[in-house]
């Protein structure tokens, strides 16, 4: 391989190259090394670009032993600290770049996304077993009295089972809350297809909510535009938006729970014109430091009363996912003390 085509390649490549040679200077930098480290790097002794002992070693055994190695690097760039592995192979003492007596290549990727994603992973799994592990506990805890000391007392055994069956639930809400999840974000980057009237998705999701509102003392009401409303969607998933959202309104804000439809000519999220639907509450509101978190997996303001409401805390991240499938926007306003709003827009049909 020529000398022009191995450093085209290595301008190419998406992650840093330092060529070094035998006295640890630094002959060569790919672009994404010069954006990594600074410009003129050619000719700088390695060590005063890359302060960290385990490189240096890597870097003296590559060059005296011959031995290629693989080191992980924390370095500091600007606002953010960047999780690096960097790679030190040898070169061959007859390689064609400008090199006497070999040298050796140098690799930095940046992994922080990586780590950052199975970061996100444990969490996501160690929050799971937690949910999971609440309710069993109280099931097993049930099962245990139920064997020895509320064995014949009928009254106790009644409650006891009452309680079981709400546990039960809240596992099997839970359970059906992550493969909805699962199912959403595996196919956020199809866009359903159905032509479908918004109106009827709305009448629906109150409906089933009625009871719900009425239990609660909460008045449920639409409106704003009537008539039919065309949108490009999935039925069972739009049902489900709303629904969590109307939900959601009775169940932490109560009063006067309002469902506000509007047409708007043009909202720049969805290139043109769309549907806004506002789900309103004149409850006690959301803390706006909570605000931008409130779409993450599990996150509550308040765990103990979302558990006490049957809530399993993905409501809110099935909701964000379903409507970024639908080429929607999800917008969450609130001050503490004067109720909430989510507004959903949607593309028109
Ligand atoms: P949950 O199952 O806990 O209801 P969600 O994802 O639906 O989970 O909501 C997350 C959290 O957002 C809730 O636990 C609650 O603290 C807060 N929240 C959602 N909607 C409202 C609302 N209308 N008013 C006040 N807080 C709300």
């Amino acid at each position: 391989m020529s000398e022009t085509l191995t450093v085209a390649l290595m301008d190419a490549l998406p992650f840093a190259i330092l060529l070094v040679d035998h006295g640890e200077k630094i002959v060569q930098a790919n672009p994404v090394a010069r954006v990594m480290f600074g410009e003129a790097l050619a000719g700088r002794p390695f060590v005063t670009v890359l302060r960290q002992p385990a490189i240096g070693e890597a870097l003296e055994a590559a060059l005296r032993q011959g031995q290629p190695g693989r080191v992980r690097l924390r370095l500091a760039a600007p606002g953010r600290e960047v999780s690096a592995l960097a790679t030190v192979a040898p070169m061959p003492p007859d390689s064609d770049l400008r090199m006497p007596r070999g040298g050796a290549m140098v690799s930095i990727e940046d992994v922080t996304a990586v780590e950052e994603a199975e970061a996100i992973r444990r969490d996501f799994v160690a929050n799971v077993s937690h949910e999971l592990r609440t309710p069993l506990t109280a099931l097993m805890g049930f099962i245990e009295t139920l064997r020895g000391a509320a064995r014949e007392d009928p009254a106790a055994r009644d409650r006891f089972l009452s309680i079981m069956e709400r546990e039960a639930s809240r596992m099997n809400r839970l359970v059906g809350d992550l493969l909805s999840l699962s199912r959403v974000e595996a196919e956020e980057r199809r866009r359903p297809t159905a032509e479908l009237d918004l109106s009827a998705v709305l009448k629906g999701a109150m409906q089933t909510l009625q009871p719900l509102a009425q239990a609660q003392g909460a008045s449920l009401s639409r409106m704003g535009e009537e008539g039919r409303l065309p949108v490009q969607g999935d039925p069972d998933q739009l049902t489900q938006v709303f629904a969590n959202l109307i939900e959601n309104a009775i169940k932490y804000g109560g009063g006067a729970v309002e469902v506000v439809v509007s047409r708007i000519a043009h909202e720049p999220v969805l290139r043109g014109p769309g549907l806004k639907v506002e789900v309103i509450d004149h409850g006690e509101g959301i803390d706006e430091i909570h605000l931008p978190r409130l779409t993450e997996r599990f996150y509550r303001v308040d765990t103990h009363r979302s558990r006490e409401q049957g809530g399993t805390g993905l409501g809110l991240a099935i909701v964000k996912h379903i409507v970024a499938r639908h080429r929607g926007r999800l917008k969450i306003e609130s001050e503490k003390g004067k109720g909430a709003r989510f507004s959903v827009f949607l593309p028109l049909g």
